[in-house]
């Protein structure tokens, strides 16, 4: 039997979901290009905010912009950081637009933008991604991102132009798959994209950080890049099946070569440095190997284990036309209290 999800009461049109970490900075630019844009679109809409464990001001900035525009914002702070993906699924669990929309709070991704996905959305598409003009972030950075488009493209069934912005607009319908999909460690565009029965992309522009710095590093960024291709692929592991056949076969032929020459010239014991290159390049085929099945296999691990993905401490949001903090209310007042305190004394 097909689950039926029916729309909360209430429901906006619009849900947008912006992840938030450390942008005490851009965070007044990002409410004052924000709030007029959505205005604009004449619907009804909200926003929410998920505070993935900040330790600036941005949980209070975020307490004081939900005072200002309680009727249309929300937000969800978490009692640590669990990073951009689940900071946003968090968002998801908590929202009730028909259309959902993610958004980067550094102004990477300009708001205005949001009108274009959702005017495609009321099209009927069910998934609109989007292609950055003109990115601007670092060349390096656009040279690996464009290098994973393409492994991507080879090992799965995803099909995106950019996979990289997070400006993009979902169903409810996919919104609501994700919800039930439990998944640790993903890549929300990938996710959305398996369950969308008719994507669509459009072109966005893209401008330069507002304030603050990017909180990827380069760590971080490999490690959603394994996300990426360890979460929607098993290729790779089917990959490893064959270079373990060509290399069997290779040495095989070697060991055959060697044996022949033996009898042919006798005993040899040039080329010891070029068995040394081969047995090294050997262990590092073999090393490589054993760390992707470990991703693999962590993955399981971490899933089987089945803990609770992140914690919500608290979420501000109105409840029968009131401002409310719901459990625990002291702790989430006494949060903001302290983040704030925290940053006078600097
Ligand atoms: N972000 C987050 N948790 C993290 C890292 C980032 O919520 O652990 C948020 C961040 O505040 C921003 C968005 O994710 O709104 C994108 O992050 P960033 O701009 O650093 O990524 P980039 O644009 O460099 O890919
Ligand atoms: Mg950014």
């Amino acid at each position: 039997m097909s689950q039926v999800d029916f729309p909360a009461p209430n429901a906006p049109e619009v849900s947008v979901i912006i992840p938030v970490y450390n942008e005490e900075d851009g965070l007044a630019a990002l409410f004052s290009h924000l709030y007029p844009a959505l205005d604009a679109l004449g619907t009804s809409y909200e926003v929410i905010f998920i505070n993935d464990g900040s330790r600036d001001k941005s949980a209070a900035l975020l307490a004081q912009q939900f005072h200002v525009r309680s009727d249309t914002t929300r937000v969800i702070l978490l009692n640590g950081n669990y990073g951009q993906h689940m900071a946003i699924l968090a968002g998801f669990e908590q929202s009730r637009g028909d259309i959902v929309v993610t958004l980067d709070a550094d102004l990477q991704n300009p708001p205005e933008e949001i009108g274009k996905l959702v005017a495609k959305m009321r099209e009927g598409y069910d998934y609109v991604g989007t292609i950055r003009q003109q990115r601007q972030d670092s060349l390096w950075r656009k040279k690996a991102s464009r290098a994973m488009n393409r492994l991507r493209e080879r090992i799965t069934k995803i099909r995106m132009t950019d996979q990289g912005c997070m400006l993009r607009a979902y169903s409810r319908h996919i919104i609501d798959t994700i919800n039930r999909c439990g998944e640790i460690n993903t890549f929300i565009p990938a996710l959305a994209y398996t369950f969308a029965q008719n994507p669509i992309e459009v072109d966005v522009a893209h401008e330069e950080r507002f304030a603050g710095e990017s909180k990827y590093s380069l760590y971080s960024l490999i490690r959603l890049n394994f996300d990426l291709v360890t979460g929607f692929s098993v290729v790779p592991l089917q990959w490893l099946s064959f270079i373990g056949v060509i290399l069997s076969v290779g040495s095989a032929a070697l060991f055959l070569l060697l044996l022949i020459r033996r009898f042919m010239f006798g005993a040899e014991v040039q080329g010891v440095f070029t068995l040394f290159a081969i047995t090294f390049f050997m262990l590092g085929v073999i090393i490589f190997a054993l760390g992707l099945l470990g991703e693999y296999t962590g993955r399981i691990y971490q899933q089987v284990r089945a803990r609770p993905r992140y914690l919500v401490q608290t979420i501000l949001e109105q409840r029968d036309g009131l401002p409310t903090a719901s459990q625990p209310r002291q702790e989430a007042v006494q949060q903001i209290a302290v983040v704030t305190r925290e940053d006078e004394g600097r």
